[in-house]
């Protein structure tokens, strides 16, 4: 990895001391210590690593486009032997939760959504955890969540899983799904919202990490910041300040939930059918 990084960075890249961080689902992790500083290193060998890395660089900087968003800059998507490497700043994780952090983050991500465009979707497919996301652009949110979250996710999971009442229930589900929220505008969004996916610097400001970015609708990254918890009153209540959220949007949360929840499916397993069989209960 260094004679890959030395042939491409300016400088002197000479690796002193390579530190494992744990943490991350889907790839090793390392802090690289340089005479430069401290890089941090996603490495991985699977055949689509390559092109996952490319994504989560574009995803990185499409974050740092935004004026207020911290993310970490990518500096290079690379290969050696026969691992894939993402090369970014590393980000000293030590500070502490508190409100004026999380009130933050809640201001950070309402300034992410609030960058627009006329389509759902994106220009280009990425990945979610190590997954295929397709994000062919649509002028409907019913279309795209159904066409290319959902229906994605049941044909991966078909394959792997009696689907015995999920088909039905789902198709349900489609039939109604248009008058189920209200419109919203497509904003970015980072895609891959749960707790994991922020850091905390040294001085106490949030910092986001591990994209998965779209267009969509806002209230789908809301709502994974509701899966596994992580996000404090204070998140909600700037987010909302800046950016206020329509009626109704805490009970929309398990609907916008089902992707993610079908991503956990076919990424670690059955334990998961349950929670998508109570989330389809309530709105079909
Ligand atoms: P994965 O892609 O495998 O899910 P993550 O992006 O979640 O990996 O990263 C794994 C761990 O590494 C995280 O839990 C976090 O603590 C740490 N981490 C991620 N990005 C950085 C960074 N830029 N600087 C320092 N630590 C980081």
């Amino acid at each position: 990895m260094e004679a890959a990084i030395k042939a491409t960075a300016p400088g002197d890249f000479r690796i002193q001391r390579v530190v494992p961080v744990s943490g991350g689902d889907i790839n090793r992790a390392y802090q690289l210590q340089t005479k430069s500083g401290r890089y941090f290193a996603k490495v991985n060998d699977a055949p689509q690593a390559p092109q996952m890395f490319v994504a989560e660089s574009t995803g990185l900087a499409m974050l740092r486009q935004t004026v207020g968003i911290r993310a970490p800059q990518p500096f290079m998507a690379g290969q050696a032997h026969r691992d894939a490497f993402l090369l970014m700043e590393w980000i000293d994780a030590a500070g502490k939760h508190s409100e004026a952090g999380q009130a933050a983050l809640g201001r950070m991500l309402a300034a992410l959504h609030s960058q627009h465009r006329e389509t759902f979707g994106l220009d280009h497919d990425n990945f979610i955890g190590r997954l295929p996301q397709a994000n062919t652009p649509s002028a409907d949110w019913t279309a795209f969540f159904i066409g290319q979250r959902l229906q994605k996710q049941l044909d991966i999971a078909q394959h792997t899983y009696s689907q015995a009442g999920l088909r039905a229930s789902f198709d349900r589900l489609f039939a109604r799904l248009g008058s189920l929220y209200p419109q919203e505008p497509p904003s970015l969004l980072h895609g891959d919202l749960w707790g994991g996916n922020y850091l905390v610097d040294a001085a106490g400001q949030p910092a986001l990490i591990d994209p998965a970015v779209y267009y969509g609708h806002r209230e789908a990254d809301i709502a994974m910041t509701k899966l596994f918890g992580g996000f404090s009153t204070h998140f909600y209540a700037a987010y909302h300040e800046a950016y206020p959220l329509q009626a109704g949007w805490e009970a929309r949360m398990d609907l916008w939930n089902l992707y993610p929840l079908l991503v956990h499916l076919n990424l670690f397993g059955a334990s998961y059918l349950g929670a998508i069989q109570r989330s389809l209960k309530r709105y079909v």
